[in-house]
């Protein structure tokens, strides 16, 4: 049996308003297609997805989209992403957080450009946020366009040498930290989830490190259920989920239809009974009626 399982949800996805490649209608009518019942659209530091989606009637009757965010932020010097699920994305505080991220996102454009330019590249600033439209540019996108005007010859090229973990396009220092942004989270009233621990590169004894510290600072949840995890990190992941009474959460992280390994709605099984972001999802949306 092939490790991933088609679900009927999926917590974790991108569309257009960050790196993701489709449009929020037609990732919605691709989740009708694959019998998906609750999405949640996390896009990179923005929830500007579900609101033009509810204004506009974008959501298909058979699926239930739900609000949420994968937020950017730093631990111990490392890039650490968490999604965020089940926030209210409509108040005035929560879209002040999304603004704040806007401008720091603004800020490191302006020095993945400079560095770059430094490093001989020619960057033509106004086609990369063409390439970003309708979201702010990200590194995706700045990738894209080294690959279009053939100064790199993949996009797997740009991140390795030069915007991935540890180049000197990887600027990350105006990111807030992980306990902020956990807060940041759950004063919102969402679910903080830790995404795709395995991507971090951290040994297991700094992983727990790193969960003790999002543990304590109110973070809740383990996204253990990852695409491309391997199966002794995704036991490990449970077993921390389990001794810690966290939640245990999963998602495709789809970005494109393009990716053949790489499914909406397809991610691994975990075991159960299992204390999961999905139901703490479906109990809070009832609550706060959405
Ligand atoms: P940013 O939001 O600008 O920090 O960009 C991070 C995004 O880049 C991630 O969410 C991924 O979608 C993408 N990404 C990260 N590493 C790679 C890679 N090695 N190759 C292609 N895309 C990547
Ligand atoms: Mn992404
Ligand atoms: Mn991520
Ligand atoms: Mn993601």
């Amino acid at each position: 049996m092939h490790v991933n399982v088609k679900q009927d949800w999926d917590l974790h996805c991108h569309s257009q308003f960050s790196d993701g490649k489709l449009s929020c209608p037609d990732l919605f009518n691709l989740a009708v297609e694959r019998e998906i019942k609750h999405l949640v659209l996390t896009d990179h530091d923005t929830a500007a997805g579900y609101r033009a989606a509810i204004d506009n009637n974008w959501v298909p009757n058979s699926l239930k989209l739900h609000p949420g965010a994968e937020l950017s932020c730093v631990w111990k010097g490392r890039s650490i992403h968490v999604v965020a699920l089940g926030i209210d994305v409509q108040c005035e505080g929560w879209l002040a957080v999304e603004q704040a991220y806007i401008e720091r996102r603004e800020k490191r454009f302006e020095r993945i450009l400079f560095v770059l330019r430094r490093a001989g590249f020619e960057c033509d600033e106004a086609r990369i946020r063409q390439i970003a439209e309708p979201g702010p540019p990200a590194r995706p996108q700045i990738a894209q366009y080294l690959v279009e005007t053939d100064q790199v010859k993949s996009t797997a090229h740009a991140f390795k040498k030069w915007l991935g973990r540890g180049t000197v396009g990887d600027v990350k220092s105006q990111w807030p930290e992980l306990d902020e942004t956990v807060k940041t989270i759950t004063q919102f009233g969402g679910l903080a989830v830790i995404a795709h621990p395995h991507r971090y590169n951290l040994t297991w004894t700094k992983c727990k490190e790193m969960l003790d510290d999002f543990n304590a600072a109110g973070g809740e949840g383990i996204e253990a259920s990852c695409v491309g995890m391997n199966p002794n990190m995704r036991k490990f992941l449970i077993e921390q989920a389990q001794q810690r009474g966290m939640y245990i959460s999963g998602g495709s992280d789809f970005h494109s239809p393009n990716t053949s390994w790489l499914k909406l709605g397809y991610f691994p099984q975990w075991p159960r009974p299992a204390k999961l972001a999905k139901d703490w999802l479906l109990a809070n949306s009832q609550l706060q009626g959405t």
